[in-house]
């Protein structure tokens, strides 16, 4: 049993600017098992927080009580970096400010980790192959960059992913219904997870062009398993991006259910014993990603949205109106925004005034766009 808060220092690039990134390590040392999860990556999505400020103490309590069969690395905040990005009196969060990058972009892929040498290595044995991979990650994530605080960062957060085997990252999105980003060949496992935590929909892409953080840790086992057909070298690891409602559904006892319904989730995994908790539902199957319209505003507007979250349309109802602002019509002409498939609408901007290329809901179908290519995500 041990549970141990750990802090950081990551060193500023400027005078004054050093940040503390604090995190948990929970449950037996030698655990078999490792569970990652993150919160608020963007830091402006913050139900995260409380979801794992609630999953902590239940996490602890189980620790005490010697019922986790896995080790739990819990990041409440990840990125305190984010958390200090306010502008005019307004949190941002989304993007790193000196480089522009979206936090949930670019994560590096993890296949420069394997060098040939370590493929000539690998054996019959899934489980000896397995730990030869996780060395070589470690050795590799030990070896980051740790120049800038950026690189501080990022190399503290893929040290302690690399060797996961679950890797959960908690997100929220705009005005939404929970959802679930994974790839298809963890359809199964994440239709469990909907199960307990109400999803909506579980999205299925296998590379969404974006390298986002959920997206990284399975990539390089799939290319290895792909490129030494004659190895055994199975999965080991469940990735997911979670998002948990809308950036304004921070609530406290909305989110003590929530970590309730993850506990439940892991209870199910076999990952920690005791009482049952949470409560388990039935959600709706997965669905390619490339079926889920990003509804996307033409110009700059005002939105009338004609849809609740939830609401099913059929391909060419009314979403939403733009009220135009400016021109010979301004204040006068509305433009209708068609839904282009026909689904559940599971999310809406909660800023009403947009601009040209906003995506303004997204609309989970069964049918393949084609106008769903090359990056499916939405910025
Ligand atoms: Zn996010």
């Amino acid at each position: 049993m041990s549970c141990d808060r750990i802090s950081k220092v990551l060193v500023g690039d400027t005078p004054g600017r050093s940040t503390e990134l604090n995190y948990f390590r929970i449950g037996p040392a030698d655990a078999t098992q490792k569970v990652y999860l993150q919160a608020a990556l963007h830091a402006d999505e913050q139900p995260g927080i409380l979801i794992l400020h609630h999953l902590l103490q239940l996490l602890r309590d189980a620790d005490a009580a010697g019922e986790l069969n896995a080790q739990f690395v819990l990041f409440p905040m990840v990125n305190p970096l984010g958390m200090g990005d306010i502008e005019f009196g307004q949190h941002q969060g989304r993007y790193n400010r000196s480089s522009g990058v979206n936090h949930n972009r670019d994560w590096p892929v993890l296949y420069d980790a394997v060098s040939p040498g370590l493929v000539a290595k690998l054996g019959a044995d899934a489980a000896e192959n397995i730990l030869l991979i996780r060395d070589a990650l470690r050795e590799w994530a030990a070896n980051l960059p740790r120049v800038t605080a950026f690189e501080q960062w990022r190399r503290c957060v893929i040290s302690e992913a690399c060797d996961a085997d679950y890797v959960f990252d908690v997100h929220c999105a705009d005005d939404s219904l929970v959802h679930i980003f994974t790839i298809p060949q963890q359809a199964e496992n994440m239709q469990q997870l909907a199960n307990w935590t109400g999803a909506a929909a579980t999205l299925l892409a296998e590379d969404t062009g974006g390298g986002s953080f959920d997206e990284v840790w399975p990539t390089v086992w799939l290319r290895l398993a792909g490129e030494c057909p004659d190895k055994p070298l199975p999965l080991p690891v469940v990735t997911c991006t979670l998002e948990y409602r809308g950036n304004f559904d921070t609530f406290d006892n909305l989110n003590r259910q929530d970590a309730q319904n993850l506990y439940g989730y892991f209870q199910e995994q076999g990952l920690i014993e005791g009482e049952p908790r949470g409560q388990k539902g039935a959600a709706p199957a997965p669905t390619d990603l490339r079926a889920t319209e990003y509804l996307r505003a033409p110009q700059a507007g005002l939105l009338a949205y004609y849809v609740e979250l939830g609401d099913r349309v059929e391909k060419g109802d009314r979403v939403a109106d733009l009220i135009q602002l400016d021109g010979e019509e301004a204040f006068v002409a509305r433009i209708p925004l068609l839904a282009g498939t026909s689904g559940q609408v599971i999310s809406r901007q909660i800023n009403k005034y947009v601009w040209a290329n906003a995506n303004i809901s997204k609309i989970v179908g069964t049918e393949i766009l084609e106008s769903r290519d090359g990056n499916l995500l939405s910025d």
